[in-house]
């Protein structure tokens, strides 16, 4: 299959609609990453996203609408809650997800066969205008191969997914960098299964009481069912081995400068650069920049892969506090739960 490249044009934003409209496959913009669509409401369209993706079958996407009143219009949810109006009001459009009971219309490889569904507005315009010019919700992923970091350019969802998909929009680069923050509504204290860009104090500010699922930040025991099941994956990976360390600042730099070499990378904050000495330096930004730390995680994990000879990547265990917990959470999954704890050793 031939991957159609598409621009920021009406005539091209129509062309996408159509393609969705009639079963395709399109990557799309949005202000958290780049997602792979098809229409929600279509089984057989959706089973692609599976196909493509490598997705395993039991992680269930997220459907994306244009208006919050696609959510009844569609029968996409069985009752919209109370806390889902209050936080429409204050993050809607915008990089939250809600999980609530799922409508007729939600085909069963939508929802993964849970009696939920997950629903988000995104804020992009150009997600947006593909949402109407298509007619219908969009259901979409990440438009990542599984297990690798999502895309956050149209050149990402090129290298993982060019020849496997019917098109791809170039919205230039997405503006959060992360995965929406999703949020059940279905149990009794609402909570978050996911971080991201809407951060845990933000929506405890909106709803008053809010849990954080523990697959948050720790892995998941043998056994124990995941809440969200894509949080049971290695998940954002790149090929080299990911290390965090868990240290002062001091300490941080001295074992890194100990442990480098022409194999190793290191994930590092701009005042850390000049004090850094051969290891490839990436930087996510200044420190305590969580906003941009998250902009840049997943692009610095795919240059890691594409310098080719890197095997081992050291980064410090990022801050919980705001939108650092959304960076932790992915960093400690590309770690594969690792962490070197320097005080103890
Ligand atoms: P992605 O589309 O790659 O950003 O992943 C969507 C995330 O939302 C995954 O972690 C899913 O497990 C989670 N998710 C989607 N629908 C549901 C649902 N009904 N219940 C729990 N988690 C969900
Ligand atoms: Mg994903």
């Amino acid at each position: 299959m031939q991957t159609l490249r598409l621009n920021h044009n009406e005539n091209d934003i129509q062309t996408a609609g159509k393609i969705l409209a009639d079963g395709g496959l399109v990557a799309v913009p949005t202000e958290t990453v780049y997602g792979l669509a098809a229409n929600a409401l279509d089984g057989e369209a959706v089973a692609k996203i599976f196909a493509a993706k490598g997705r395993p079958m039991d992680n269930p996407l997220i459907v994306h609408i244009a208006d919050f009143g696609d959510m009844e219009r569609f029968s996409l949810v069985r009752e919209i809650p109370e806390a889902a109006y209050r936080l429409a009001a204050t993050f809607w459009p915008g990089p939250l997800t809600m999980i609530m009971k799922k409508g007729s219309a939600i085909p069963d490889a939508v929802s993964a066969r849970l009696d939920t569904v997950a629903v988000r507005f995104p804020s992009h315009p150009l997600a947006q205008a593909v949402i109407r010019a298509a007619g219908v919700p969009l259901a979409a992923p990440s438009a990542n191969l599984s297990g690798s970091p999502s895309p956050t350019t149209a050149r990402h969802v090129l290298h993982d997914m060019d020849g496997k998909i019917d098109a791809v929009l170039d919205g230039g680069e997405c503006q959060v960098g992360l995965e929406s923050t999703v949020i059940t509504l279905v149990t009794d204290i609402p909570r978050v299964l996911r971080p991201g860009g809407v951060t845990v104090e933000m929506l405890t500010e909106a709803l008053g009481e809010v849990e954080v699922d523990d697959a948050v930040v720790h892995r998941l025991a043998d056994g124990v069912k995941a809440a969200s099941p894509g949080m049971k994956y290695k998940h954002y990976a790149p090929k080299a081995n990911v290390i965090l360390l868990q240290c002062s600042d001091a300490d941080f730099l001295d074992y890194v400068n100990c442990h480098a070499g022409r194999g190793v990378a290191v994930l590092c904050c701009d005042e850390d650069v000049p004090l850094l000495h051969n290891v490839k330096a990436i930087s996510l930004g200044c420190r305590g920049d969580y906003g941009t730390q998250a902009h840049r995680l997943f692009d610095s994990l795919r240059r890691i892969d594409g310098y080719g000879d890197v095997l081992t990547v050291f980064s410090r265990l990022p801050s919980t506090d705001g939108v650092g917990l959304a960076v932790y959470n992915r960093l400690i999954r590309a770690a594969g739960f690792e962490v070197i704890d320097l005080g103890k050793n």
